[in-house]
């Protein structure tokens, strides 16, 4: 088996060779938990979940950590303004993003660390760096300091990016309140703000600028120097280059291996902010479409190139979704009707030889595609001709058992690495559980807020009004009844 992957810091295609042989670390970046995770981000969740899949069915032990990000600027902005600690703030959301991504099918990680919770770690790292000479200490207020990482001090700095110092110099920003020695150094340590919360450290109070967790997990539970580590294209500057320099500044050794990065995700072809009004959130995408469709529609495309998320797309998926669950399904009937004409005359295993040498061909078409840079597309391409030749084989009244061992175990096998026909989920094709049970609640509320009125008794009808508003979900009185949608 001969894996080649597109590594982002030679900018070449290369075939996969793991530091330890059968063994694979992984790392990819997590999300900030402030909010609920867009569909933007759903993009990289998915295909680096269906990539550690597939190396699992390949033979490899893999070991795969994704962070929560769960103290940083965004953390601290949105607590303060919802009136809760940052820490309740992430609990919150780290329950959300586990929602939304078990209705995804996206595997748990083999670790999925928390910033918080590797503070020694985040620290010693950051002590590491200052004592090599490329990080240095501002005293902000009294006791209080910043940490800089010192990007002249680092001649190889930009070789993800593939740009000089001086080209990224050019596009660098300093923060207010910033007072660094070049701007394109960056904070491994902020000094204690107001408002904020911070940790005892050797540099007074304070908290871990946001590039340094993740070279503090991924040494802490993957080693020094690690196999793959993944993310959106949009972290290779300045996150990814950051946490080389800083990974390898502290120990001397390469930090990654292959890096790998997911193409955007655009919606109806502009790229998504919330200037524009085109977000949109994991959470309203299973609201639409179900989970299958939206696996199926993210590995529709190569994962490094773009993708436009947009509902003929969207709809094509879903066709796509009833076409593999409808062969399974017709394949367990044609079973079961086979067997209860068993008297009749069988089929001998022999005639379905011609049926398993297309099979087979288009298997190796499969593994050929997924060892191409994780070709998904192509893989998937090979799997829809194989529902073709099992729906024509499937009109046959007589079948050997031969033919349904092998069609049932080639799905299973697809299923297994894609997770797109959901053959053990009786459900995966329809919204989560939980959305479909919250949705009967917020119904259930607005039928008791519309008896509240009828009876003029505004003030439960407003009682219920806020308390669905509180939990994002806005009201629309219009002609034909109360409409309800979620605030994005
Ligand atoms: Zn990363
Ligand atoms: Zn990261």
């Amino acid at each position: 088996m001969n894996l080649v992957l597109y590594n982002d810091l030679s900018r070449e295609k290369e075939k996969f060779v793991p530091l330890n042989e059968g063994r694979v670390t992984f790392y990819s970046c997590g999300p900030t938990v402030y909010d609920f995770f867009h569909i933007g981000n759903a993009r990289p969740f998915i295909v680096f979940d269906v990539l550690r899949r597939y190396m699992e069915h390949i033979g490899y032990k893999v070991t795969f950590v994704q962070n929560f990000t769960d103290i940083d600027d965004k953390m601290i902005g949105r607590a303060n303004a919802e009136g809760i600690t940052v820490a309740e703030l992430a609990e919150r959301f780290i329950a959300e993003y586990r929602k939304d991504a078990c209705a995804l099918g996206i595997h748990d990680p083999s670790v999925a660390p928390r910033a918080t919770d590797n503070m020694i770690e985040i620290i010693d790292t950051i002590k590491k760096i200052i004592e090599k000479g490329h990080a240095y200490e501002v005293k902000t207020s009294g006791e209080n300091g910043d940490v800089y990482f010192d990007v002249r001090s680092w001649p190889s700095y930009g070789k993800l990016a593939k740009q000089s110092l001086e080209e990224l110099e050019s596009g660098a920003r300093v923060d207010v309140g910033e007072i660094k020695r070049d701007p394109l150094d960056f904070a491994l340590w902020k000094a204690e703000k107001p408002g904020e919360p911070s940790w005892d450290s050797p540099w007074g109070k304070g908290r871990p600028g946001w590039h340094i967790e993740c070279s503090a997990m991924s040494s802490k539970y993957l080693g020094e120097t690690i196999d793959i580590h993944s993310g959106g294209v949009d972290l290779i500057f300045p996150h990814h280059e950051n946490e080389i320099a800083q990974s390898e500044a502290a120990t001397g050794k390469p930090f990654v291996r292959t890096w790998l990065h997911n193409g955007f995700l655009l919606i109806d072809k502009e790229k998504m902010s919330k200037s524009l009004g085109n977000f949109m959130t994991a959470r309203a995408a299973l609201e639409k479409y179900p989970p299958l469709a939206i696996r199926l529609f993210m590995l529709s495309a190569h994962y490094r190139s773009p993708i436009n998320f947009a509902p003929d797309g969207l709809e094509q998926s879903v066709g796509g979704v009833k076409r593999l669950r409808n062969c399974w399904g017709d394949l367990q009937n044609a079973r079961q009707n086979q067997s209860a004409r068993q008297n009749q005359k069988t089929a001998t295993d022999k005639d379905a030889s011609e049926f398993i040498r297309e099979l087979h061909a288009l298997d190796a078409r499969f593994y050929e595609a997924m060892n191409d840079d994780f070709n998904t597309a192509g893989a998937i391409g090979a799997v829809f001709e194989v529902v073709k030749l099992i729906n024509i084989q499937i009109r046959q009244s007589c079948l050997p058992s031969a033919f349904f061992d092998e069609a049932e175990a080639a799905l299973r096998k697809f299923d297994a690495i894609l997770g797109v026909i959901g053959i053990d989920d009786e459900s995966a094709n329809e919204k989560s559980k939980e959305v479909k049970d919250e949705e009967s609640e917020i119904e259930r509320l607005i039928e008791e807020r519309a008896a509240a009125r009828k009876s003029k008794n505004f003030e439960r009808s407003d009682e219920i009004r806020a308390s669905l508003l509180s939990l994002g979900i806005v009201l629309e009185d219009t002609p034909q009844g109360t409409k309800w949608k979620r605030e994005l």
